[in-house]
């Protein structure tokens, strides 16, 4: 809603990007042009766009009519340009446009908002109408339809927990979620079933009612309909007229693959559903993703340790190993080290890129007891490998105990 500051304080010059002695046509002229930019049907859900759209429309309001932009350049002289001007801060009312508001209607075209005003006063253009001093029992349309239009339903986050193999793979996963959203008995009226909302009386559906005071006309929301230009007789007993209710809902959501622990994901269009008729808003989803028994993560490779004998490491062999889908098999050469690390292609989680590795890790484990036999076989084994498999540490040891 306007208020006076933000009209002393609004730069409309810099809004439309022309300088404080622009004529009119160089006014109108970059007012189109922003306008066609920033038009709503060209930017869909684009918050930025929209605002800077009713600025743009607000300044070219102002700065098209002779009268007002005389009255904004006053003001802006009297009070100072972005100075804090305290005591103002009602809106203003929406008098009966004066001035000769540029027609929206050309630029909403087809997909123009149902009932709009089409040219005369009404739109956007007597916003502003009568700001100093008049004003008078005005149709707003424009305002009230700002306020009742189509609004996108509040994104909402929530949770999930996955199994290891879910994050890695992907799942479907049913969420109950609790979020506000359009009462099923009264679809959002507001209304008892079978009666309906009427225009609210005391400000005939504007949303706002204005009172004088010294040379200034004031505006505030209107208290019989709170703001909403309609009023209910019999409201709804689900949500006592509100329209709204706490719902829980179960929605099935697609959890991509290679999702990590922690990771928001944004599901577009599966929050809360949208008021009258505007589009639902986002879903987030933060994922907690349980630990694996046996495999680990990094990015998006898997990792896997092996245990593998002395034996195995020294003569080579070919291991089956489990992967999330399935098993693969692995050539360990001869002579592998402990604690080697073998790359298994394409193994390992398959997200939005190239496919992660398996990364193996061989372990060389040492028996923790021996039976008699294997003893023997051990020592003799010790007994045929007598070459050194530390020099460097035996020959700093020397070098030590020469000192
Ligand atoms: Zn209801
Ligand atoms: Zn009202």
């Amino acid at each position: 809603m306007l208020s006076t500051r933000d009209f002393i304080e609004k730069d409309y010059y810099a809004a439309l990007g022309v300088p404080k002695d622009a004529d009119a046509a160089a006014i109108k002229k970059a007012y189109r042009k922003l306008a066609t930019e920033l038009h709503p049907d060209k930017n869909p859900n684009n918050a930025d766009a929209e605002a800077r759209f009713k600025d743009v429309s607000e300044a070219y309001d102002v700065l098209s009519d002779t009268k007002r932009r005389a009255e904004y350049d006053d003001a802006r002289r009297l009070f100072g340009a972005g100075g804090r001007t305290g005591g103002f801060s009602g809106g203003f009312p929406g008098g009966a446009g004066g001035g000769e508001p540029f027609d929206l209607g050309d630029l909403f075209g087809a997909a123009g908002t149902a009932g709009a005003p089409r040219g005369g006063a009404g739109g956007l253009g007597d916003l502003l109408g009568g700001l100093f001093g008049g004003g008078g029992a005005g149709t707003a349309r424009g305002r009230s339809q700002a306020a009742s239009g189509p609004a996108r339903g509040q994104d909402v986050e929530t949770e999930a927990t996955l199994s290891f193999d879910e994050a890695v793979l992907g799942v479907t996963v049913p969420l109950r979620m609790q979020s506000p959203g359009t009462c099923p008995t009264c679809s959002g009226s507001g209304a008892k079933p079978g009666t309906s909302p009427h225009t609210c009386p005391v400000c005939q559906g504007a949303g706002v009612t204005s009172r004088s005071q010294g040379a200034f006309a004031f505006s505030e929301p209107c208290r019989n309909c709170r703001g909403t230009g309609q009023v209910v007789d019999d409201p709804c007993p689900t949500c006592s007229g509100s329209g709204i209710t706490t719902q829980t809902r179960t929605i099935t959501v697609r959890i991509p693959a290679g999702v990590k622990d922690g990771q928001r994901i944004r599901l577009p269009g599966k929050g809360a559903p949208g008021r009258r008729g505007g589009p639902a808003g986002d879903l987030f989803v933060v994922v907690h993703v349980a630990e694996h028994d046996l495999f680990g993560r990094k990015d998006d490779d898997l990792t896997l340790t092996v245990p593998i004998t002395f034996a195995e490491a020294a003569l080579g062999t070919t291991l089956t190993v489990p992967t999330l889908d399935g098993t693969v098999s692995l050539k360990v050469p001869a002579g592998t080290a402990s604690g080697r690390t073998l790359r298994v292609r394409g193994r390992g989680v398959k997200g939005k890129g190239r496919a992660g590795d398996l990364l193996v890790t061989l372990e060389v484990a040492v028996p923790v007891r021996l039976t008699a036999a294997q003893r023997k076989v051990v020592e003799s084994l010790a007994e045929e490998m007598d070459e050194d498999p530390r020099p460097r540490i035996t020959a700093a040891v020397q070098a030590g105990a020469q000192r």
